[in-house]
């Protein structure tokens, strides 16, 4: 099926979405003048597929699968190849998505797509590796403050929903408790791939220098032996806020010192309104920096050293818009003055004139941003 891909006038790389005959669906970015060039895979299964008793098993998958392949069985080779040839590799386990990406000087994006792909072919995923990397993914777990307030909030949610699940993984949940219940983790992180990673179930975006024919075929070679099962993406209903989560006040008290201020609202998804961007608008206007802005009077007061606003953690589903603020001391005395400012700046935003200027540089820079056509690359 050809896909329309609307790109803005000053864009001069080309396009094209193909589809393997796994069904893996991919598209394809030329860019003749790029030094680097980069893939991006993402998966659509994530954390609210661990199973019951294995929390965090979707992040420890994310880990294993980046260490070794049948084919290039040094541990740990892929990113080695990488960093030394100027590039980077980065993976994140969200909701219902896990994504593997990197980028590469362009010389050596052959061999660099080579070892991705095989990730997705034939892991190693090694008995010794598997104690180390639960080890990885419980000090991630333990030392980042950020990951903590997460899950904070993900508790303080509807016990039946599955963002109320912890889903970063620990030894003990990955580890301790299996373990008492006779459970192999590895052999069901080995279920969990063979069950979950499906080709059908894939996306894949290839930046490179070549042209969009010679692309074309080095990921119809690269990828086409990842194994397609046809499984059914699985959806995950239901809200998980209602009444009784919300106007809830936490403190927490850090090990670190700092004061943050998290203001969290459930929100409609802004991929159901993607073309329209309705939360990049709040966003840009909450968390503005320049005069007249919320931050502005907060640093004028010496409350806040700095603020972002956004959507976070979303699904299909449900969505937060979160405004996170670093507090000062005197900052932290004031908490409850600057929510109080923060509503006052929305009750500003709602009225009917606000600022035309302001929608129009939103909107000026959205459409240096390109559009594909998002019904048909779902
Ligand atoms: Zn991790």
């Amino acid at each position: 099926m050809a896909v329309e891909i609307v790109k803005p006038r000053i864009d001069k790389r080309d396009y094209k979405r193909i589809v393997l005959q796994n069904k893996l669906q991919v598209l394809l970015i030329s860019d003749p003048e790029t030094d680097k060039c980069a893939a991006s895979m993402n998966v659509c299964v994530g954390a609210f597929s661990d199973p019951e008793g294995l929390e965090g098993l979707a992040h420890f998958l994310e880990h294993m699968l980046f260490y070794a392949s049948e084919k290039y069985p040094e541990e740990d080779s892929y990113s080695k190849y990488i960093t030394e040839n100027g590039g980077s590799t980065n993976a994140f386990t969200s909701n219902e998505d896990t994504n593997y990406h990197f980028e590469v000087n362009a010389d050596r994006f052959d061999e660099a797509l080579d070892r991705f792909a095989q990730f997705f072919i034939k892991p190693l995923m090694s008995a010794d590796a598997t104690t180390r990397e639960i080890k990885a993914v419980d000090s991630e777990h333990m030392f980042n403050f950020q990951i903590l307030l997460v899950q904070l909030q993900k508790h303080l949610s509807a016990q039946n929903h599955p963002y109320h699940k912890f889903n970063t993984g620990s030894w003990d949940t990955l580890e301790v408790k299996p373990k008492e219940r006779g459970i192999d983790t590895r052999k069901e992180l080995l279920n969990f791939y063979e069950e979950n990673y499906s080709a059908n179930l894939m996306h894949l975006v290839v930046y490179s220098k070549d042209t969009l024919d010679k692309a074309e075929q080095l990921v119809r070679s690269k990828f086409q032996d990842i194994r397609n099962t046809d499984r059914d993406q699985i959806r995950f209903t239901g809200q998980p806020c209602s009444a009784e989560h919300l106007q809830v006040l936490v403190r927490a008290v850090p090990i670190k010192r700092g004061h943050k201020l998290k203001i969290v609202w459930p929100i409609t998804p802004g991929i159901r309104h993607y073309k329209e961007g309705p939360i990049r608008y709040l966003g840009h206007l909450i968390g503005h920096e320049g005069e007249g802005s919320l931050f502005y009077v907060l640093k004028k007061l010496g409350w806040a050293t700095s603020l972002s606003a956004g959507e976070s953690e979303w699904t299909y589903e449900f969505s937060f818009f979160k405004v996170a603020i670093d507090l000062t001391d005197a900052g932290q005395e004031h908490f409850e003055d600057i929510i109080g400012l923060l509503f006052k700046y929305i009750h500003v935003l709602q009225q009917p004139d606000a600022s035309k200027r302001i929608f129009e540089e939103v909107s000026s820079n959205a459409s240096s941003c390109m559009l594909v056509n998002a019904t048909n690359f779902s």
